[in-house]
């Protein structure tokens, strides 16, 4: 097979292209056939009109046809890549200007006019890359259309203007990665705003820095809507985006601004910041008062700690006089940045997320690399820039010993707030360690309640004894502590307890929190905290029937693991019982897997001893069958489970994603 030349960065091969379109569009005509002898799909007939006008020439090799909305072409000889495809009558015209063939489409979003035409380039078998965060409204539109809550509706946001029929997607275009085709590099650049999942394209063509903004911004001081600037009920979510996404285009210095509707536009500078400007006033306008996130700012809380408490989670750089920083947690910009990212993720990605706070870390406290980073806990909010560090800067992490694996195979578990991509760990700590980097010195220790995988985290900057504490307490406005519980998160009678003893017993003068600023650290506030917690404790065994009544806090005490499997069809998985006793005797454990009809679990009973207040675990071979349902391709499965001679039931389960070749 030859691999074809477009974006060679990000793996678009032919061979990629085809087993992907097996999943979408063509997939009757592909199953089975080898690329070259597919026959072409049926085209549907999506389009009903043709536009009106004609190719216009912006630069030597670079035209745009007003569609339904503007298709922009990128020349090289007879060759073409295509930003966006409208109706997709562009391909009647660039027979007149040379082109041949046409390599790729690159999708700016997923809105209807920007792609209604794509079955045509399926069938013409172009490859079509569209951003990562939206790829599900791509090949899975028709399952998004059966999901999408319209009675009771205040999740306004037009994710309404989604395709109707699915789109077979070659590749994805990754937030920060390069796509490169020939001597083009196209930096591709998330500018959430218009849509959460939206992209810019930002090279040079024809000697000239271009941005391709997709609906970022129509003419110089013009957006195309408002509406689509509005994802919750009332609120101004989207207008920040909006703000933040066109302050970091201009700080890209794009001399040519081609956008999705309008004209395209050169020395875009002042248009933009008029728009900015603009959009600044709507917002406090409407709302008096709000903060923006492009505004968020760190400050010193002692020469070495820099803080960033307007992030959602608060982040902490601890800068060496090298200049090397050590972060504790890297969440997202603000809490919108965070709330509505979530909202909009599909089930199988991760959260967006855009860079933030290293230029002002690197302009005012002497930044020069982000060397390591650390969770406080293993949460999204609080970890979900840690793949961006890694990737773009090199960065190492770090963490306490029982976050590696949460961390590494975030599919194995279903607790709270699990970011949906892997992060490689670099060095791990045990309860008690201490290590040295550059001139400080730490001690790290399990810290469980909030979660059972948070450390916290002690060192000596500037004289101030500083705790990490990540999640485990936060100041009420009157001063005193409060602490939080989430059972989904592994929680056990004595957690808490635990965690504030160690915490008590390290005197910290500062604690810097995983959400609000640092504060000062005041003993008797300690106490009184401890004395709840202790409190606390009381009542689960008071109200919770189970004597040993961890049994009550923790549904994940039988588990499958892991919780996502996934599996090619004609398969043999892997899949484990994991079991935490929290009797004072062993127990005697049975189960037997449930999985779908057709599919075989063995053993047909895993029978376990588990030791008194201790772990065991167990395997199953799940067999998928090669002709499995690609209508089906999630399906649920159970552990029917005997404890001790005492029958409960399913109590424990799992999904498996069935991978089709
Ligand atoms: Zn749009
Ligand atoms: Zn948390
Ligand atoms: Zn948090």
């Amino acid at each position: 097979m030859k691999r074809h030349k477009t974006g060679r960065g990000l793996g678009v091969t032919r061979r990629d292209f085809f087993r992907n379109a097996g999943a979408g569009l063509m997939a009757a005509e592909l199953a089975g056939a080898s690329p070259g002898r597919a026959k072409a799909a049926p085209v549907t007939a999506p389009v009903r009109f043709t536009p009106k006008s004609e190719l216009n020439q912006i630069s030597p090799n670079l035209y745009f046809l007003r569609d339904t909305c503007n298709v922009y072409v990128l020349k090289d000889g007879n060759r073409a890549l295509l930003i966006d495809f409208g109706s997709g009558h562009v391909m009647d015209l660039l027979g007149q200007i040379g082109v041949s063939r046409v390599e790729a489409i690159l999708h700016t979003h997923h809105h209807r006019d920007q792609c209604q035409g794509d079955s045509r380039a399926a069938a013409e078998r172009i490859p079509i890359a569209v951003p990562e965060h939206e790829r599900y409204l791509f090949e899975d539109a028709e399952n998004f259309w059966r999901n999408r809550r319209i009675f009771e509706l205040y999740y306004v946001k037009n994710d309404f203007f989604t395709v109707t029929q699915n789109i077979p997607v070659a590749g994805v275009l990754r937030d920060y990665d390069t796509y490169r085709w020939g001597d083009h590099e196209l930096l591709i650049y998330p500018t959430p705003g218009h849509t959460l999942g939206s992209v810019s394209l930002i090279g040079a063509v024809d000697g000239k820095k271009v941005a391709f903004t997709g609906d970022l911004i129509h003419a110089p001081g013009k957006v195309v809507n408002l509406y689509e600037l509005q994802y919750n009920y009332g609120s101004t979510d989207g207008v920040d985006y909006a703000i933040f996404s066109l302050a970091r285009v201009r700080e890209q210095g794009p001399e040519l601004v081609c956008p999705s509707h309008g004209e395209p536009f050169n020395s875009p500078e002042a248009g933009i910041t008029d728009l900015i400007h603009k959009l600044k006033g709507w917002y406090a306008a409407y709302d008096p008062g709000a903060t923006l996130t492009v505004d968020n700012k760190p400050y010193a809380v002692t020469p070495h700690l820099i803080a960033s408490y307007q992030t959602t989670s608060s982040s902490y750089a601890l800068i060496s006089d090298s200049g090397k920083a050590l972060f504790v947690d890297y969440g997202a910009a603000s809490g919108n940045f965070c709330s509505t990212y979530i909202t909009a993720t599909s089930v199988h990605d991760r959260m967006g997320f855009v860079e933030h706070t290293l230029d002002e870390l690197r302009a005012r406290y002497g930044l020069k690399s982000v060397d390591v980073a650390m969770p406080s806990h293993m949460h999204d909010d609080h970890l979900n820039g840690f793949p961006h560090l890694a990737r773009h800067y090199g960065t190492k992490v770090w963490c306490y010993e029982n976050m590696v694996d949460v961390l590494q195979n975030p599919r194995g578990y279903n607790l709270g707030c699990i970011l949906g991509e892997p992060i490689k760990i670099d060095r791990a700590f045990r309860n008690g360690d201490t290590f040295k980097w550059e001139e400080f010195d730490f001690q790290v220790f399990h810290s469980p309640g909030h979660t059972e995988y948070q450390m916290v985290l002690f060192t000596t900057i500037d004289g101030a004894r500083v705790a990490f504490t990540g999640d485990a307490f936060f100041p009420r406005g009157d001063g005193t502590l409060r602490h939080n519980l989430i059972f989904r998160n592994w929680v056990e009678n004595d957690s808490h307890v635990k965690s504030i003893r160690t915490i008590l017993e390290h005197e910290p003068n500062i604690v810097a929190p995983g959400h609000g600023k640092p504060f000062l650290s005041n003993k008797a506030d300690l106490e009184n905290l401890k004395t709840n917690l202790e409190n606390q404790q009381k009542y689960f065994f008071d109200v919770i029937a189970d004597p040993d009544c961890d049994f009550g806090l923790n549904p994940s005490w039988v588990r499958l693991y892991p919780y996502q499997l996934q599996a090619k069809a004609g398969s043999n998985a892997a899949l484990e019982l994991r079991v935490r006793n929290y009797r004072s005797n062993p127990m005697r454990l049975e189960a037997a897997l449930v999985v779908p009809l057709g599919w075989k679990a063995s053993p047909e009973v895993l029978e376990l001893t588990v030791a008194p207040k201790g772990d065991a675990s167990g395997g199953f071979s799940v067999a998928i069958p090669e002709n499995w349902d690609r209508g089906k391709p999630r399906v649920a499965l159970t552990a029917d489970v005997r404890a001790d001679g005492q029958y409960l039931g399913q109590i424990a389960e799992g999904v498996a994603d069935v991978q089709f070749s």
